[in-house]
């Protein structure tokens, strides 16, 4: 058994390029003289967005300039988290709660387990107005919440000091999703479904009146269809620098993993939920890696193609202040693991996907803005139904329109 049949036959997703991720795209290309519909971008929007038009019967490329699921990619990252808190914002609360059906459903069917149930725990002084409409929003669309008292807090989790926390606000059913692993089962069934993967570097090539004809790629190769996605995450303003050079933002965020005692298993999955504050979040140890820490500080902007993903020094000590405080076993503890992961933030943590207003056949999809790995599987469907014309929710239409302010 070669080392393709043996992926097909486990199904494992792998790096993209031992999946044949790596063709050149002349030769795809080739192949699909003229693909009705090509993605640009390989990661939780655009990949899940091809796999939803391949199954709609569309003929179709994804491209991805480093491969999906590269580690520059927004989405390249091992975890993400899955909650459907979302203050007042109850459209993703919707949104999250089909995803995490979602999730459930295609992890069924890729054979690779993908989500992992840790709950979720909001930490703060007091009751904000953002854990009140959470908890409002929650009750009504019947998902379990839960609320903690100080003294609640201590008794539940001894591995915590909850100094300076009043209230905990926990929703058991929030989980961690594995990112990469993920992003690669997406790709890998889009080709066992007949969709073209492809790594190579795409921009707008020539223009018809209102319809884009074709992209040109860096070889200087050309690529035809009848819609193009550009799905570039922290791309996206570099790509269409005069409509989005100003709506969205690309700052830095260090993610740190720190090792956990030897033989002490309580700050492991399943023995602590993911935490969040305004300094400081993360998640409990998974697949071994360590604890992890995100601070919520970091490079103004970072560039994605050529930035060092080395993490910073000043980052480090403010993980560790946190840990000395919050979770004072770890605080000499190394750090294991880390990543420099970059966001693409809109100024109201709004995604954008719309038409591009110079194209008919151009949807552009983005500004993730530090959540929007969870709902890949819904938005997917979301963005193909949008880049085919079909009718979707006019109240997430509008919330997530270009001309916003
Ligand atoms: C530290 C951190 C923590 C986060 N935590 C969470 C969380 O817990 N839960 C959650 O839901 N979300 C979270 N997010 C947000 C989430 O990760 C992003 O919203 C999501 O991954 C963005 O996906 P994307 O497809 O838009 O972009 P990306 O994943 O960056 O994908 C874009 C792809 O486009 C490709 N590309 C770019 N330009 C070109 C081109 N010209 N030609 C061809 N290919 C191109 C790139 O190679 C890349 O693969 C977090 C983000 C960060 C930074």
């Amino acid at each position: 058994m070669n080392r393709r049949t043996f992926i097909k036959a486990t199904g494992l997703p792998v790096g993209a390029s031992a999946l044949g991720f790596g063709t050149r795209l002349s030769a795809a290309s080739q192949a699909t003289p003229r693909a009705p519909v090509v993605v640009v971008g390989g990661g939780a929007f655009g990949a899940w967005t091809a796999l939803h038009l391949r199954e709609m019967g569309h003929r179709v490329t994804l491209l991805d300039a480093y491969g999906p699921g590269n580690s520059r990619a927004t989405s390249g990252d091992e975890t993400r988290q899955i909650r459907c808190g979302y203050g007042d914002r109850e459209l993703y609360s919707r949104s999250a709660l089909r995803a995490i059906t979602a999730w459930r459903a295609r992890q069924e069917e890729f054979g690779v387990p993908l989500m992992m149930q840790t709950g979720r725990l909001q930490l703060a002084p007091d009751w904000t107005a953002g854990m009140r409409a959470t908890q409002a929003t929650l009750a009504r669309l019947g998902v379990a919440t839960e609320s903690l008292s100080h003294d609640e807090l201590r008794k539940r989790y001894p591995q915590m000091n909850p100094e300076g926390v009043g209230v905990g606000l926990l929703e058991p059913g929030a989980s961690v999703l594995r990112a990469k692993q993920a992003i690669l089962a997406v790709a890998t069934a889009l080709t066992r479904k007949g969709g073209t993967v492809a790594v190579a570097r795409a921009k707008p090539g020539r223009a018809q009146g209102r319809r884009l004809q074709d992209l040109e790629l860096a070889g200087g190769e050309r690529v035809a269809a009848e819609q193009f996605v550009f799905a570039c995450g922290p791309w996206l303003p570099r790509l269409f620098p005069a409509l989005l050079g100003n709506r969205i933002q690309v700052p830095g965020r260090d993610v740190l993993y720190f090792g956990t005692p030897a033989g002490d298993t309580r700050f492991s999955f399943p023995n602590f939920p993911n935490y969040s504050e305004d300094r400081c979040y993360g998640f409990a140890s998974i697949d071994e890696r360590g604890f992890k820490v995100c601070t919520t500080t970091g490079a103004p902007t970072f560039d994605p193609d050529t930035d060092e993903r080395i993490v910073t020094p000043h980052e480090v000590r403010r993980a560790r202040a946190y840990l000395a405080l919050r979770f004072p076993a770890l605080k000499d503890q190394p750090v294991i693991e880390s990543r420099v992961c970059q966001l693409e933030n809109t100024a109201d943590e709004h995604f954008i996907i719309d038409r591009h207003p110079d194209f008919d056949n151009v949807l552009i999809a983005g500004g993730g803005s530090g959540h929007g790995f969870k709902h890949g599987p819904v938005l997917g469907e979301y963005i193909a139904k949008r880049a085919l014309g079909e009718a979707t929710d006019p109240a997430f239409d509008q919330m997530v329109r270009l001309a916003r302010g």
